[in-house]
């Protein structure tokens, strides 16, 4: 039996040889992790992208398995609930450890599963760290009570108090599977949550050893559960069950998503697609921007949400960037290597090939200029594709405005920050945005009118994406809601009002006064108020 077909890869008789740390038993033993009680689901057959040869199959879960995996999530809630802030705290520290130390495991199996360069692997690991400190440390003060003033001030104590949402469920893609799978499971669980998540289909194996690590650090096995298979299916028994849905994927998956969970009225954060512009003014240190924009745009071979793939240069910095950035780009090394030794690996399936072949032959048809790049290499890997730069790119091309997900960045020529501005912002996207200037002053004003949820001054993606105390996030088709930060935290709990009356006053109509005396009293109240200045 095989999976449905959006999560199938066909089964090569070839199969990819694993690490030597990870012996039979050892996959067995992460196998075992997936929850799956109906043992009766299909089979997903993924294959590693540097060869083309089959991974360990991975069985999935029924919508039934979803179901009780809710059910179990739910009943270790309510204890987990009850642990002591500290002790979570210390748990996520001790995580933070063990991933430090372990590191070159998951790293292994992050580029087995997803074809990345080593060094974009552990990225992942830099940023899942940096976020299980900081809510380590910070959780707890974002989810404080707030003491408010109350109607009758002195007589009514009025507190918010933060409430978990009970049990969270996590989509994530395979593009980060370590840093999505579990970067926000963390504050989920710090804020009193259990999670359940379901692992993409390509990735399911980083994420089963991500959780083995959570176990050895402590956390019960319950609090955090994961469940695979077809986002059709699980996916959608996920939400199904769930209290809050964070999901992260495609525009058009997310829509699915914000309207299933619509139907239940549970909240949704969505963090969806992007296609980012990067701005060179006038001003800009061109070799630095060159340099930056190259960093930006084929990092994690271009699919990253907050990647560029549109640089907008003013018309009299456009040569000497032009050459500086091709230069830049050309100078990249694409290489399928399980070492430290080249900055570019391949994409991460047939399917991604296609979409970026489709992308750049589209654009050349219509009349677009390679500059670079614009081709395969076969030599290199199955999935290589060459960093490629287009200039002369136009509204009725496919690579115009569509998130490409792949090493392509088109040139602009513009002739002002106005210019630039409108190109920017324009289609529905609004995910992530990059201003090069010398004058910060200037750049922060043009950023406030960008329509992204980050813009990043004289960096590209990363100086946003890394600040783990600031949110993160998509405006327009680009999605709903933050990670990182309060806001990453506070959307897993719901907000609950607590006024305390003293019983002295109670509210309403004093006994023994007349109704139009006590309207009177009320308004001049207010008129009191307001020349006293108070709200
Ligand atoms: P996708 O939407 O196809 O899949 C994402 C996840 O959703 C997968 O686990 C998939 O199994 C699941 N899924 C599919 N159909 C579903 C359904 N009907 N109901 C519930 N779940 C379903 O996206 P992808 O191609 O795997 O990922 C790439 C996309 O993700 C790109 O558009 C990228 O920009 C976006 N992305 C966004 C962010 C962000 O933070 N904004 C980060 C990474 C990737």
């Amino acid at each position: 039996m095989t999976a449905t077909a959006d999560e199938t890869k066909t089964k090569t008789t070839a199969t990819m040889q694993l690490p030597a740390w990870l012996t039979t038993a050892g996959v067995n033993e992460l196998l075992s992790l997936i929850h799956r009680p109906a043992q009766a689901g299909l089979m997903i057959e993924p294959i590693a992208p540097y060869t083309e040869q089959a991974l360990p199959s991975i069985p999935t879960s029924t919508a039934e398995d979803v179901a009780d995996a809710v059910a179990t999530s739910r009943k270790a809630q309510k204890a987990w609930a009850m642990i002591p802030a500290a002790h979570k705290a210390k748990t996520m520290l001790r995580f933070h450890d063990l991933l430090v130390d372990r590191q070159n495991e998951v790293i292994d199996l992050i580029q087995l599963e997803m074809g990345k360069s080593r060094v974009n692997a552990w990225q992942e690991i830099l940023q899942v760290g940096n976020i299980a400190r900081h809510y380590a440390r910070k959780g707890t003060s974002y989810l404080e009570t707030n003491k408010v003033r109350g109607v009758m001030p002195g007589l009514t104590k009025v507190r918010e108090v933060r409430v978990a949402k009970g049990v969270v469920g996590i989509i994530s893609p395979w593009n980060y599977p370590l840093y999505l799978g579990v970067g926000d499971v963390i504050p989920a669980l710090i804020a009193g949550n259990t999670v359940v998540s379901k692992a993409d289909s390509a990735t399911a194996l980083t994420l089963l050893w991500t959780k083995k690590l959570f176990i050895e650090a402590g956390l019960p096995a319950d609090a955090w559960i994961i469940v695979t298979g077809a986002g059709s299916v699980v996916g959608n028994a996920l939400i199904d069950n769930v209290d809050f849905i964070c999901f992260t994927g495609s525009t058009a998956t997310g829509r699915k998503v914000a309207a299933r969970a619509g139907e239940r009225l549970i909240g949704a954060s969505l963090e969806l697609g992007g296609k980012n512009p990067l701005i060179v003014r006038a001003d800009a240190d061109i070799e630095a921007a060159a340099v930056g924009a190259v960093a930006g745009a084929y990092a994690n071979t271009g699919q990253m949400c907050i990647h560029i793939e549109r640089v907008l240069v003013n018309a009299a910095v456009y040569d000497e960037f032009k050459a500086a950035f091709v230069k830049a780009v050309e100078d990249l090394d694409v290489k399928q290597s399980f070492d430290y030794d080249c900055e570019v690996g391949t994409l991460a399936s047939a399917d991604q090939l296609a979409t970026v072949v489709r992308h750049v032959d589209d654009a050349v048809a219509k009349g677009a200029k390679v500059l670079t790049g614009g081709k395969r290499l076969p030599e290199v890997g199955p999935y290589a594709y060459a960093p490629t730069v287009l200039e002369g790119v136009t509204p009725e091309m496919e690579v115009y405005l569509d998130e490409t997900f792949g090493p392509v960045v088109s040139l602009y020529r513009v002739n002002s920050d106005q210019d630039a501005l409108e190109l920017a912002n324009a289609g529905n996207y609004g995910l992530s945005a990059s201003v090069w200037s010398k004058d910060h002053t200037m750049a922060r004003v043009l950023a406030r009118k960008l329509r992204s949820g980050s813009v990043n001054i004289n960096d590209s993606a990363a100086a946003a994406a890394g600040s783990i105390e600031a949110g993160m996030g998509g405006m327009g088709d680009s999605g709903l809601g933050r990670r990182h930060g309060a806001e990453g935290i506070r959307k897993y709990t719901e907000s609950q009002t607590i006024a305390t009356q003293s019983l002295k006053m109670p509210l309403g109509v004093p006994e023994g006064m007349e109704i139009a005396k006590f309207v009177k009293v009320g308004n001049l109240q207010m008129k009191l108020l307001k020349r006293l200045g108070l709200r």
